[in-house]
């Protein structure tokens, strides 16, 4: 039996959230909570209290911590909102990440998220990454501190996904024309230079909602401060971002003209990243679109 199905792991849970909020905390009710692609996730609920628990094994706690410091970053932005932080830790094989509950699928506009996520970017550090690293999806993401988003761009986002794929077998052209196109990255960038903001990290539709009052939120971020041209690029990569959204977000910060192209090369590190999680098709489409990069450089 998992261990998040033992009375042993529950009563641990609700002790260390009652030591982290100082209330008591005695769960009454524990709903399991469907649609995350990596983790098990509960609604746990007593005496008034509810919260949402995502958990997997003990050994990928440091992943929930890097969640839930993303989290408590974001959410001291005070732009858009995000489930705010309760607590992590491990119980018997189980790590855990508790955070606040918050009631999703309300309807509201999205222009209101593009306005917020503009607000969300102008939050800033003085160079591009993380104090750590975290994952995007399963995969690690590496965040080391770079004073210039090319590099960091090139060696801990590209170049990395690309050698876990040839780790899993791609060779070939996808590597080659791969190697071809970090050789050549600077010239995408000539006459635009990045600032380092606070991204989500991974924005498609399915890490965005809204409350029952209608504001959006964003959760299960892979965060670091980088070019916020990469957290837009995501939204156009899956869909689920209508015009209003884009509409908002270039009114309040506008676009670099620049972004029609970067915009490819942004999304390639979630399509590689796909290619590592999921195999298949992906290879074709990550070929592609390193392809239609380098035929735009002449
Ligand atoms: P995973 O890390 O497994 O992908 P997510 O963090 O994406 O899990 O959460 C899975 C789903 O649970 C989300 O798609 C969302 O619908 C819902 N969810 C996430 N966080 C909360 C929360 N704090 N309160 C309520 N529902 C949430």
């Amino acid at each position: 039996m998992p261990a998040e199905g033992s009375r042993s792991f529950w009563l641990q849970l609700a002790e260390s959230i009652s030591r982290a909020t100082s209330q008591p905390f005695v769960i009454e009710n524990t709903t399991s909570a469907s649609g995350g692609c990596i983790n098990s996730a509960y609604v746990v609920s007593g005496g008034g209290k509810e919260y949402f628990v995502k958990t997997n094994r003990a050994d990928l706690l440091d992943m929930f911590e890097a969640e839930g410091e993303a989290l408590s970053v974001m959410s001291q932005s005070r732009t858009v909102r995000v489930p705010r932080p309760v607590n992590w830790g491990k119980a018997d094989d189980t790590a855990w990440l508790a955070m606040e509950y918050i009631k999703l699928g309300g309807s509201g506009s999205q222009a209101l998220l593009g306005e917020q996520l503009a607000a969300m970017h102008r939050s800033s550090a003085d160079r591009f990454g993380w104090h750590r690293d975290n994952t995007i999806g399963s995969t690690p993401q590496h965040n080391r501190w770079h004073d210039n988003w090319i590099e960091f761009f090139r060696d801990q986002r590209l170049a990395y996904q690309l050698s876990l794929a040839r780790r899993h077998g791609h060779h070939g052209s996808l590597q080659r024309n791969g190697e071809r196109l970090l050789e050549v990255i600077e010239e995408f960038f000539t006459a635009y230079q990045p600032l380092p903001s606070m991204l989500h990290g991974d924005l498609w539709g399915g890490n965005y909602s809204t409350d029952e009052s209608g504001q959006p939120v964003i959760y299960d971020p892979a965060f670091y401060y980088g070019d916020r041209e990469a957290d837009i690029a995501m939204t156009e990569l899956f869909g689920g971002f209508g015009q209003d959204f884009h509409d908002a977000y270039n009114a309040a910060w506008p676009l670099d003209s620049g972004y029609a192209v970067r915009r490819t090369l942004y999304n390639l590190y979630h399509v590689i990243n796909h290619l590592n999680l999921f195999g298949g098709g992906y290879a074709m489409q990550a070929e592609n679109m390193i392809n239609q990069l380098l035929s735009l450089r002449n």
